[in-house]
């Protein structure tokens, strides 16, 4: 089977087929940017190569197995099996202006093992193939095209290190912001990742616009390297100086992701040891609540009061900082919490 996202595998079916190149071309756009599903797609070809066309290209590469809707914020987590029968998480976030964002996975699990974070408790599994990353975006928006919605943003905040997972995350963004298949915005992607130096100035490059995140967490090296063990292998500096190289090539600021937990990087000196760090660094703080997860039951979050001194002082120094509420915490989708049961079960089997 072709996979409907390999552009030059198509092509040749295409011209094996005697399509016309314009019919292929709204066909990928109904499906891809205009959300219509694939019947509705298959009406652009003519009806003697509909059939054929359908044999030979691969639509879907995940089963929607469930959704829960959360009841208290609009999140909507949508849980995919893959062929080899693993689970995958995908959230869907509706902000109250009307916008819609998705949070997709580029991993099943993630090798790199931060104590706080669900997936990581999973450890790695496999890196999702690009028809497996896209098909999220395709697959919510086809749920979303019955609320007159369609996904806007888009982050890589689900489960995995994105940057792990290297040459599919640039294959899947040269999709998403092709004009002639998702049309999304560069602007409006977000790659988070927990800190690959090259592979950060790599992205940067390549794609100049799309944002970056880098979940910092730390500026003290003791601490960073306790909470997430990859950041033995990439220290502080070396780190600092991919971020400053990230900023000159995209001429806009990263942002920084920042955990709060309680007493462990949330004190005076973790925020003098962040500020120097940052210097004159172009950034954008982020701050982020601790979601519990049952795996970690001795990390707390910073509570709230602790969080908004915290995030004033950071203020008063003159940058710019956001409090990140996180949706989906009734339905599990909540950043960290991404699933692990049916993948644990899977594993012991
Ligand atoms: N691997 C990438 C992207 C996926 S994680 C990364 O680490 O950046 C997306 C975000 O969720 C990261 O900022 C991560 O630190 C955060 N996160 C993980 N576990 C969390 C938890 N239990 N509570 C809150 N945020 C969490
Ligand atoms: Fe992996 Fe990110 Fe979770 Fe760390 S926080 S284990 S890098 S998914």
């Amino acid at each position: 089977m072709i996979d409907v996202h390999d552009g030059p595998r198509l092509d040749a079916l295409r011209s094996r087929l005697r399509l016309d190149p314009h019919r292929l071309k709204r066909l990928r756009v109904q499906l891809l940017k205009n959300h219509r599903g694939i019947e509705r797609a298959l009406d652009e070809l003519p009806s003697e190569l509909r059939a054929e066309f359908a044999a030979q290209v691969r639509f879907h590469h995940l089963e929607l197995v469930q959704h829960r809707d959360s009841e208290i914020d609009g999140a909507t987590k949508l849980v995919f099996r893959t062929d080899d029968d693993l689970r995958i998480e995908t959230v869907i976030l509706r902000a109250r202006t009307g916008r819609t964002a998705l949070c997709v996975s580029s991993q099943v699990g993630c090798g790199v093992g931060c104590d706080f974070c669900a997936t990581g408790r999973l450890g790695a599994r496999r890196n999702l193939t690009r028809g497996e990353v896209l098909d999220q975006v395709v697959q919510a928006n086809t749920r979303l095209a019955s609320e007159g919605r369609a996904v806007r943003n888009l982050v890589f905040m689900g489960m995995g290190e994105p940057l792990h997972n290297e040459a599919v995350l640039h294959e899947a963004l040269e999709s998403l912001t092709q004009t002639h298949c998702f049309d999304l915005a560069p602007a409006h992607i977000c790659v988070s990742t927990v800190g690959i130096p090259a592979a950060m100035v790599r992205l940067a490059q390549r794609f100049p616009r799309v944002r970056l995140a880098l979940s910092l967490h730390s500026a003290r090296q003791d601490v960073r390297s306790r909470l997430i063990p990859l950041a033995r292998h990439h220290d502080l500096d070396e780190l600092r100086s991919a971020v400053a190289e990230v900023t000159r090539v995209q001429g806009q600021p990263i942002m920084l992701e920042h955990l709060l937990l309680d007493g462990l990087n949330d004190g005076a000196e973790d925020l003098e040891a962040l500020v120097a760090w940052i210097g004159d660094l172009p950034v954008h703080i982020n701050l982020i609540p601790y979601n519990p997860i049952p795996d970690a039951p001795l990390l707390k979050s910073t509570p709230k009061p602790r969080r908004e001194a915290f995030a004033n002082e950071l203020k008063s120094r003159g940058f710019r900082v956001t409090l990140r509420y996180s949706l989906g915490a009734d339905v599990t989708a909540a950043c960290g919490q991404l699933v692990r049961d049916e993948n644990r079960r899977e594993a012991r089997r």
